[in-house]
């Protein structure tokens, strides 16, 4: 048989959704792939159900039904303080997975580079070699994950055409300060580079932080792309409604991408989630409120553990340092704890370019009494795992 393409070569399937899978197998809690185990809101599932009796089975507009377009507009009017346009400046995609994919799509050509902060999120590894464009890794240091900028503009120098910056940050949990952000913006603007942002987590932010829109920096609207999705937002990870939102010279050809990608996304899902779209700010209090109450509650057991692990400032995981047990495999560490202590984690290596084995990831998007489960079953867990030294 013929050979199948390079291009696939270059990737393995997801580590974060194997780990899923891992988890299932030995029954395990899921802290792998970060997603709700709560319903969404109740209006937003009432409204399903109606949906069900209405006329929306066929195709919607490939770029997003007029009225998704409409509600997304004006939230997001709101939030990123100018007048979006629902017809020319927004294409609604399959999740936000699609979106960098016709993000990147969208401005690269084979061969060029795409600048990354490591650790990322493993989605981008795989979107550049699927784009033919090759990322440019720049470190974030630990614990505050800053990145020195001189490294930032030495990967500017080499001429990007575009970096991807997710904020707030999966897996490290920062968010990006506006001193930070302007440094990027000065180089974005004096290397004539695009900036595809990743802010599906955009209203899981941690007091006192707060979430700066990219695209909301003096100058830097006509040269950002901004991805996000409801995924995270309404805990509706498994309808995959996502959205580009840029300025519509750039959306033009996000269309083009994403119709032949995936012609649109689901019709159905696309009406009920406007019910989400119009809520009012209190439900976005509410969402951070209960995103800080899981947080506080997970750390304090990780801290009565006695492991060292990060602080997210925003976004729902935690890296713990798991050096002590000596593993020189963080995969097969994480397949131990799958199986023997009962909780799901994904590997640190998958996120970072650099050479790191000594972190796993675990999120805490769940009910709190399955935190609290976790948290059981990792109490004594130095017992339950082999040391490897
Ligand atoms: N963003 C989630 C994570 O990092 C998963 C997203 C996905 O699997 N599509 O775990």
């Amino acid at each position: 048989m013929p050979a199948l393409s390079e291009r696939t070569k270059d990737f393995t399937d997801s580590v974060i959704r194997r780990m899923t899978r891992v988890s299932l197998q030995y029954n395990a809690v899921n802290l792998s792939q970060g997603f709700p185990d709560f319903d969404p809101p109740k209006e937003i599932l009432d409204r399903l159900a109606q949906v069900a009796g209405e006329d929306f089975h066929q195709y919607s507009i490939t770029w997003g039904a007029q009225n998704f377009r409409e509600a997304l507009a004006e939230k997001q009017s709101r939030l990123m303080g100018r007048k979006i346009d629902p017809n020319g400046e927004i294409v609604v995609t399959c999740g936000s997975t699609e979106a960098m994919m016709a993000a990147v799509m969208t401005v690269t050509n084979p061969g060029d580079k795409v600048v990354v902060f490591s650790p990322f999120y493993e989605n981008y590894g795989a979107d550049t070699v699927l784009s033919g464009s090759q990322p440019i890794y720049v470190p974030l240091y630990p614990p505050e994950f800053n990145f020195n900028p001189d490294e930032l503009e030495a990967a500017f120098r080499q001429k990007p055409k575009a970096l991807i910056l997710c904020n707030p940050s999966n897996p490290s949990g920062k968010v990006f300060t506006l001193e930070e952000l302007k440094i990027i913006a000065e180089l974005a603007e004096k290397y004539d580079t695009f900036v595809i942002t990743d802010e599906v987590y955009e209203h899981i932010v941690y007091e006192p932080n707060k979430h700066i829109y990219f695209s909301s920096l003096p100058g830097m609207w006509e040269r950002t792309i901004s991805c996000s999705s409801l995924s995270k937002t309404y805990s509706i990870t498994g309808w995959r409604l996502g959205y580009i939102i840029a300025p519509s010279y750039i959306i033009d050809t996000a269309k083009k991408v994403h119709d032949f990608l995936t012609v649109g996304a689901a019709a159905p899902l696309q009406e009920a989630a406007v019910t989400g779209l119009k809520f009012g700010d209190d439900y976005y209090r509410q969402l951070r409120d209960t995103y800080t109450g899981k947080r506080d509650l997970f750390l304090k057991g990780l801290d009565d553990l006695k492991i060292p692990h990060t602080i997210p400032q925003g976004a729902y995981y935690i890296l713990l340092d798991i050096s002590e047990f000596g593993y020189e495999s963080d995969l097969e560490f994480c397949e131990v704890l799958a199986r023997d202590v009962g909780v799901g984690a994904v590997p640190g290596s998958s996120f970072f370019r650099e050479n790191v084995n000594h972190l796993i990831r675990l999120h805490f998007a769940k009910k709190d009494e399955i935190l609290n489960e976790a948290l059981n079953r990792l109490e004594g867990f130095r017992t339950k795992i082999a040391y490897r030294k």
